[in-house]
């Protein structure tokens, strides 16, 4: 990754460009942002460029390549261990930072969900940030400020990151997806500015799965239910059965919708036609009730009882009293 295949954030890439130009770089920034946004690639980037020999990301020299391999002795990662960050894991940092830099010219410490350090590990780390080590950068990372301790707050450079829009998440999705148009409308909705490649692939792994559940619902009529036990499963081994009863819920809120001609609002715009050929014939008590079991099924599986059976069993209920149709 270099500067200029960043998509977005374009003042704080400015703004870092210039102060490692101007080698005005503070021993410690304080990166704010929402989860999954690009703050810890934009660290990456910016740590490889500080060490590159062509101060250029040039993926070539041995500091680029040690990077790459995510193996460069001088770059600490310290991130949450179970619970959150523990005492043990910054007095391992502040051995290592006793001893000089093994490579870089700039050493770092990247500190991701800073805010999730307790009080004893933030007080101790908080001795790292008042006497910062020669030739060390500190980076932390967290969505809000206001949950780190002020004096950690007050000794760091801030910089505030926003979510990318949904064009710039577009032309991330373009440049590393190739994903047809219905996916790609659920992935843009989902990331809500976020780009991290496991949003992202969890994005795409619900957008087929709507599409699944909502052709599961509209065929059930006809379909034989033995047909989607396989997939009911399926879900249930990924822990996606909540999902699968909120495409449910998104569905017949739009049944309700078109039954009443308004389709502009539809969740599930893709399926209108669908929607709108079956929607009639169906009483608001036949609706409500149908409403009713998905909400049932929903406080079952959260009592403990057998996910999948749960989702069968309204699948069953959806076949014979919502279609009217023998259950086979
Ligand atoms: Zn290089």
């Amino acid at each position: 990754m270099t500067f200029s295949n960043i998509i977005g954030h374009e003042s704080n890439v400015q703004q870092l460009k210039i102060a490692f130009q101007q080698d005005r770089i503070p021993s410690s920034y304080l990166f704010i942002g929402a989860e999954g946004i690009g703050k810890s690639t934009l660290v990456k980037t910016f740590v490889e460029m500080m060490n590159c020999q062509t101060r250029d990301n040039c993926h070539s020299c041995d500091s680029c390549r040690m990077f790459d391999n995510g193996m460069h002795p001088d770059f600490h990662v310290i991130k949450p261990d179970g619970q959150g960050i523990r005492i043990k894991q910054i007095q391992d940092l502040i051995g290592h930072l006793d001893l000089k830099p093994t490579y870089a010219e700039k050493r770092v410490v990247l500190v991701k969900e800073a805010h999730k350090m307790n009080l004893e590990s933030a007080n101790s780390f908080l001795k790292i940030l008042e006497e910062p080590p020669l030739d060390t950068l500190i980076v932390l990372l967290t969505p809000d400020e206001n949950r780190l301790l002020e004096t950690i707050n007050s000794r760091c450079h801030k910089v505030y990151f926003s979510p990318l829009t949904t064009k710039e998440i577009q032309m991330v999705l373009d440049r590393n997806y190739q994903l047809d148009p219905d996916i790609q409308d659920f992935v843009l909705c989902y990331a809500q500015g976020r780009v991290r490649k496991r949003f992202i692939e969890k994005a795409v792994v619900l957008a087929n799965m709507r599409i699944q559940v909502l052709h599961m619902l509209q065929n059930l009529k006809t379909e034989k239910l033995y047909d989607y036990s396989l997939l009911l499963d399926q879900w249930v081994k990924q822990n996606l059965q909540g999902y699968f009863l909120e495409f449910c819920m998104s569905w017949l809120r739009d049944f309700v919708s078109a039954r009443q001609e308004v389709v502009t609002g539809l969740i599930n715009y893709d399926m209108k036609d669908e929607l709108k050929a079956a929607a009639h014939g169906f009483s608001d008590e036949k609706l409500q009730w149908i409403f009713g079991l998905v909400v049932e099924t929903e406080l079952a599986i959260q009592s403990n009882a057998s996910k999948a059976l749960a989702l069968e069993s309204l699948l069953v209920q959806f076949k014979q009293i919502f279609w009217g149709a023998p259950v086979v």
